[in-house]
């Protein structure tokens, strides 16, 4: 039932508005007290982490019929979106753990759900999600490592070239070839423990934004990986992820990247409004150009809200057309090759907006604020450097384009 809650005009459900809640007090009360330091040294935000842990944020998206409170892609966009405009570098934290957490809840067995998705539920675990790979970098569809099978189990050594919580995570989702003749789109799919002695994190991250996150690269150097640590068939990894990891990872990066936004307008805001010239005695807040990007930045906010929020929609929608075929072949074809369906378009579109919404208001923030925002430490341009990664995060920008051409157009796409 929508209540009175009301979030800049969408109402929200009772629970939706607790969760929102929930994640808002962490974002105030942990997470942003935090965020300066998290960015300028670098470090990864364990304050942050165990705040969301506490606050059972974890465990939103576990099903309903695995024993959660089955969070819906809307709530997790609105927990993710909160957290950002606390800190980023937590908040994608977040959002790649979300990423793993429908995969996985859609391919357990009942002895995984007892090992995998209980310490998530309880907020024990943190997931990290390993796809990119040096060979094919943002063509995160494509893997060159494979698994080799052995007695009881499966060697991996596969060299993932960044993957957020890197180092800190208490589980690694893994996807890899299936074996060495397979094709590079014939995913299996591992969890893969944190304590692992043969995980190797390399070097130290040291990003342009989003410092705090770890994203370093991270070497799976020969983990012997019981049998029941790959979910589902040899083979699903790739239909799999694309019907319940994709919707929940683009969506959460756009929400990332609309709450670093938000952020950024927050801050340009409180600044123009204390910013009081001594020839004048006005405040910056009454100078026409300032307003004008004011009410720019919100119009570009308000744009990107509607969409996320809509295609959160969309995605939830999805999930259950894609849990009618779960079991059946048919899964693979609808999200290879269904060019009618317009829904992985505008979850395409709507990264790249995001993305691009993020950096344009950051930018506009700066602008603003003046000289003062060009200094290390200034909200707004932590936030443009964050936002920044927006583009670059898989697929990219442009290779998103490129699909959403090929989808519209009807050429084939790469894994096709
Ligand atoms: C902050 C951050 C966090 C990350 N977290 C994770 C994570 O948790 N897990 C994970 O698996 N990965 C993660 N990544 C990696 C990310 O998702 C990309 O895979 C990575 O940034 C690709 O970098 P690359 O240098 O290999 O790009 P490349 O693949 O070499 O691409 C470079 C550029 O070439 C262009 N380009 C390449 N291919 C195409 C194409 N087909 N069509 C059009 N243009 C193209 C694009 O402009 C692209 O930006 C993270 C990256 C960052 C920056």
């Amino acid at each position: 039932m929508p209540n009175a809650l009301n979030l800049d005009g969408i109402a929200l459900t009772t629970e939706q508005g607790q969760w929102r809640r929930a994640a808002e007090q962490v974002a105030r009360d942990v997470l942003a007290p935090h965020a300066a330091d998290v960015d300028r040294y670098g470090e990864f935000p364990h304050e942050g982490i165990t705040a969301v842990r506490e606050a059972k944020l974890l465990g939103l998206m576990v099903p309903e019929s695995l024993g959660g409170p089955g969070g819906s892609i809307v709530t997790g966009m609105l927990v993710t979106e909160a957290l950002a405009k606390g800190c980023a570098s937590t908040a994608m934290c977040y959002a790649m753990h979300q990423s793993t957490v429908p995969l996985i809840c859609s391919l357990v067995d009942d002895d995984q759900a007892e090992r995998f998705v209980d310490p998530i539920l309880s907020g024990e675990w943190l997931g990290a999600f390993a796809m990119s790979e040096p060979g094919s970098g943002n063509r995160i569809w494509h893997m060159d490592s494979h698994a080799v099978e052995e007695d009881g189990g499966f060697l991996i050594d596969s060299f993932k070239s960044f993957a957020t919580s890197s180092g800190h995570a208490d589980f690694y989702l893994v996807p890899v070839r299936a074996n060495a003749d397979v094709g590079p789109t014939d995913l299996s799919l591992f969890v893969i423990d944190g304590k692992d002695e043969h995980i190797e994190p390399k070097g130290v991250w040291d990003g342009m934004g989003l410092r705090g996150n770890s994203s370093r690269p991270v070497h799976f150097n020969g983990c012997r990986v019981p049998r029941e640590h790959r979910l589902g068939e040899p083979t699903a990894g790739f239909s799999f992820m694309m019907a319940y990891a994709l919707p929940i990872y683009l969506v959460g990066l756009s929400a990332c990247y609309l709450g670093i936004a938000q952020a950024a307008f927050d801050a340009a805001v409180a600044h123009v409004k204390g910013r009081i010239h001594s020839d004048t005695g006005r405040s910056l807040a009454t100078v026409e150009t300032v307003q004008r990007y004011v009410g720019e930045m919100k119009v570009r906010i308000d744009q990107a809200r509607a969409a996320v929020l809509r295609v959160a929609q969309m995605s939830d929608n999805a999930t259950v057309l894609f849990d009618e075929f779960r079991e059946s072949e048919l899964l693979d074809e609808i999200v290879r090759e269904n060019p009618d369906d317009p829904y992985f378009v505008e979850l395409a579109a709507l990264k790249v907006m995001a993305a691009e919404t993020a950096v344009a208001v950051s930018h506009m923030a700066i602008q603003v604020c003046g000289g003062v925002a060009y200094r290390r430490g200034h909200v707004t341009e932590r936030c443009y450097r964050d936002a920044r990664a927006g583009s670059l995060m898989a697929p990219s920008d442009d290779t998103l384009k490129v699909i959403m051409g090929n989808q519209l157009l009807g050429t084939p796409q790469p894994w096709a």
